[in-house]
């Protein structure tokens, strides 16, 4: 995880970034935190809860009699 690319909220260019605070080489803006993946683990929390929730009905519809 040595190279990293933010994307500016205010130009939308894809930055690497070496460095924690490194202002954006385009428009010199600081750039987000942690701007995409904050995001994309939501989605993959989201997807993995859903399974979770689908699997545990399929067990109760073969477990549980009419
Ligand atoms: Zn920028």
């Amino acid at each position: 995880m040595a190279q990293l690319t933010k994307t500016c909220l205010y130009c939308q260019t894809e930055n690497n970034c070496d460095d924690e605070k490194q202002p954006c080489r385009h428009c010199g803006m600081a750039l987000p935190e942690k701007h995409p993946n904050d995001r994309n683990s939501k989605v993959r929390f989201f997807v993995k809860a859903f399974w979770l929730i689908a699997l545990f009905c399929l067990v109760m519809v073969f477990y549980l009699p009419r």
